[in-house]
C-alpha cells in the first residue's frame, strides 16, 4: 500500500549541481512533485563553490554536460575545450532557465537534518532555521567532492591576513601584488598556480607529495569542431557510457606495452603526448593501468616529459612523483604548473620530507627550516570525498541510527546507492560508486534511482529497504576490486579516494574500481531484474 501519509513533495533533493539538475528532470519526467535544497547562493555545485583562479573541467566540455535533451545539446556552444568555472555556472544556469527548474529549487537553504520516521514512512527534512519539509524519497546530490577538508595544522586561526580553503575563494579577493602561500599540490593547486602567479608578487607551494601530471591542451571551440560534435551527439553520449571511466575515449585500443617493441613504445607514447587530456592513458596502450612493468614504462615517460619543462634541478627533483605508480592517484591536467616554477616569483617548498610544516602563525608558515611571510593563505587541502557532505548533515535512518555513525569503520553501500538501514534514502554517486566522468556517473545513477521510485509509484509499494547482505556482497567485491588495482600498491598510495587525507578516520576503500561501464551494466541489470538488492514494503 502507497503510504497515505501526506507529504510536502514525493521527492527531495539536497544539492543544486548537476545532480540535482538531473534529478529535477528525470523525477518530473516520472510525474513526480520535486524540491531541491541547497545552502550556496546559486545553482552549480562544484562550480559555484569553486571560484579559485584557473578553476575550470578536466573533462573535455562536450562529454562534461547533461545528456538527457538532445535540444540543449544542440543549442548550447562552448567557447573552448576545458570551460573555466564562469562558463560552466552559465551552462547550468541555461540548463536551468531552458528546463524551467528554478522553481523546484530553493537556494540559501543549509539542511542540519533528515530524519527517517518509521511510523509514517517518511522522510523529515530541517533546514538550519528549523523549517521543515516532508518527502517519501530522500535523495542525496550532494557531490562526491564537496566537504572541504582544513587540516587543523597547529595555529590555525593565528593568521592575520585571509587563509581560506581553495572551495571557499572569497569574492573579489585582490591578489595582485600580494605574497601567497598555498598549501597542498593536489589538481586544485595545479590549475590555480599559474594563474594566480602571473599578478601576485610572489607564490610558495607547500608540497607534500608530487604528481603525475599530464597536459591538458586547452583550445578553442572551433566552428567546424562544434559542427562534428553536434553531429555525433548519440555516439559521443553511448561511447561515454561504455566507457571505464564514463569518459569519451576509444578504448580499449587493441596493444599493450608487453606487446609493443621499445621504439614503438615510445613513438606511440610521444606521438599522442601533445594531444592533451586523459587520452593519454585511454587511447595509447591496454595495459598502462594493470601491467606494472607496462605502467612503469608509460609513467617514467610522463616524469620526463613533465619535468623537461622546468630549469632548476632542485625543483625537478622536488616534482618527481616517487613511491606510488602512474594513476595510483587522480593526475591532473596541467595547463602551464611546470612553466610557472620558472617565474621569479613562484617558490616550492617540500613540505614532505625536506622541512616539515610545523605550523601557521601570524605572519605566514612555518616549517622545520624557515618562516614564511604571507598577505594571503589558500589551503588546497582537498575534501573529504564520497561521504563527507552525507557526514556533514545528521541523516537517521531505521532506529535513529546516524549515517555518520554506520560508516565509521566502513562507508558501505549497494552499489553507491543505497544504505542497508535507511529506508527510500537514494545517492546519487555515494560510496562505493565508481570515480568517472561525474556528468555521466550522476545520469546513470539518477535513472537508476527514479526507475526504483517509478517501480513503487506503479506497484503501490511504501517503503525500499535495502538489503544488508547485499550491501555487504558489495563492500567485500568492492574491497576485492581494489585490492586487484595500482591504488591497493602501498601506503604512498594514499589520497582522498581512499578517505586518506582524513586524521579522524582509518583509510578505506570509497571507489569501486571495476569500470564504470561495468558498473553501469549493474545498474541496469538491476532495475531489469525487479531490484533484487533491496526489499519493498
Ligand atoms: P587533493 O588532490 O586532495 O590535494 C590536496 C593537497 O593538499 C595534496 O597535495 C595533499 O598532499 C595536500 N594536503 C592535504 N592535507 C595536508 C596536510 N595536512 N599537510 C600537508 N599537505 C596536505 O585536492 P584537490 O587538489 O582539491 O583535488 C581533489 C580532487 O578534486 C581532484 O583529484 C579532482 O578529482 C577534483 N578536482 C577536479 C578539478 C578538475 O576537474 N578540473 C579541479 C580541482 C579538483 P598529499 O598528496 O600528500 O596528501
Amino acid at each position: 500500500m502507497a503510504s497515505q501519509t501526506k507529504v510536502d513533495y514525493d521527492a527531495i533533493g539536497i544539492g543544486a549541481g548537476f545532480a540535482g539538475l538531473a534529478l529535477i528532470h528525470y523525477a518530473r519526467e516520472a510525474g513526480l512533485s520535486v524540491r531541491i535544497f541547497d545552502k550556496a547562493t546559486d545553482i552549480g555545485g562544484t562550480w559555484t563553490w569553486n571560484r579559485y583562479p584557473g578553476a575550470a573541467s578536466d573533462s573535455e566540455c562536450f562529454y562534461y554536460c547533461l545528456t538527457f535533451s538532445r535540444e540543449l545539446l544542440q543549442e548550447w556552444s562552448w567557447s573552448v575545450r576545458y570551460p573555466g568555472q564562469p562558463e560552466n555556472l552559465r551552462y547550468m544556469h541555461f540548463v536551468a532557465d531552458r528546463c524551467k527548474m528554478w522553481p523546484h529549487i530553493q537556494l540559501n537553504t543549509a539542511i542540519t537534518r533528515a530524519d527517517f520516521d518509521e511510523a509514517a514512512g517518511i522522510w523529515r527534512i530541517t533546514a538550519a532555521d528549523g523549517s521543515t519539509s516532508t518527502c517519501r524519497y530522500f535523495v542525496s546530490a550532494m557531490g562526491m567532492i564537496s566537504e572541504p577538508v582544513i587540516p587543523n595544522f597547529k595555529g590555525m586561526g593565528r593568521f592575520k591576513g585571509p587563509c581560506f580553503h581553495s572551495a571557499r575563494w572569497p569574492e573579489g579577493l585582490d591578489y595582485a601584488g600580494k605574497r601567497i602561500g598555498i598549501i597542498g599540490s593536489g589538481a586544485t593547486t595545479v590549475q590555480m598556480l599559474p594563474e594566480v602567479a602571473k599578478t601576485a608578487a610572489q607564490v610558495t607551494v607547500f608540497q607534500r607529495t608530487a604528481n603525475f601530471i599530464m597536459p591538458a591542451v586547452q583550445k578553442p571551440m572551433t566552428p567546424e569542431w562544434e559542427k562534428e560534435i553536434k553531429a555525433n551527439y548519440d555516439k559521443i553520449i553511448n561511447t561515454c557510457r561504455n566507457h571505464v571511466f564514463g569518459m569519451c575515449f576509444n578504448s580499449p585500443v587493441g596493444r599493450t606495452i608487453e606487446g609493443t617493441p621499445p621504439e614503438e613504445v615510445q613513438r606511440i607514447l610521444e606521438e599522442n603526448w601533445p594531444r592533451g587530456s586523459f587520452s593519454f592513458v585511454f587511447e595509447t596502450f591496454d595495459d598502462l593501468l594493470t601491467n606494472a612493468e607496462s605502467n612503469r614504462i608509460a609513467g617514467e615517460f610522463v616524469i620526463r616529459k613533465m619535468l623537461e619543462k622546468v630549469k632548476d634541478p632542485d625543483v625537478r627533483d622536488m616534482l618527481t612523483p616517487k613511491g606510488y605508480p602512474f594513476f595510483a592517484k587522480r593526475p591532473p591536467l596541467d595547463h602551464n604548473f611546470h612553466e610557472a616554477f620558472n617565474r621569479d616569483n613562484v617558490k616550492l617548498v617540500d613540505i614532505g620530507e625536506r622541512e616539515p610544516l610545523v605550523e601557521i602563525t601570524e605572519t605566514g608558515i612555518r616549517t622545520t627550516k624557515q618562516d614564511y611571510d604571507f598577505d594571503i593563505i589558500v589551503l588546497a587541502t582537498g575534501f573529504q570525498a564520497y561521504t563527507g557532505a552525507q557526514e556533514a548533515l545528521a541523516i537517521r535512518g531505521q532506529n535513529g541510527q546516524l549515517l555518520r555513525d554506520k560508516w565509521e569503520d566502513v562507508s558501505g553501500s549497494i552499489m553507491g546507492v543505497f544504505v542497508a538501514g535507511f529506508p527510500n534514502l537514494f545517492m546519487v554517486t555515494g560510496p562505493q560508486a565508481p570515480f568517472a566522468n561525474l556528468p555521466t556517473s550522476i545520469e546513470q545513477n539518477t535513472m537508476y534511482i527514479v526507475d526504483c521510485i517509478k517501480k513503487m509509484e506503479a506497484e503501490g509499494l511504501k517503503l525500499c529497504l535495502p538489503k544488508q547482505d547485499a550491501e555487504d556482497s558489495w563492500v567485500a567485491h568492492t574491497a576485492d576490486i581494489h585490492r586487484q588495482t595500482l591504488m591497493a600498491q602501498g601506503d604512498k598510495v594514499y589520497s582522498w579516494m581512499m578517505g586518506a587525507n582524513l586524521n579522524n578516520r582509518q583509510p578505506r576503500v570509497l571507489i569501486y574500481f571495476g569500470g564504470a561501464n561495468v558498473y553501469y551494466d549493474k545498474l541496469r541489470e538491476s532495475v531489469n531484474s525487479g531490484f533484487p538488492e533491496v526489499a519493498f514494503a
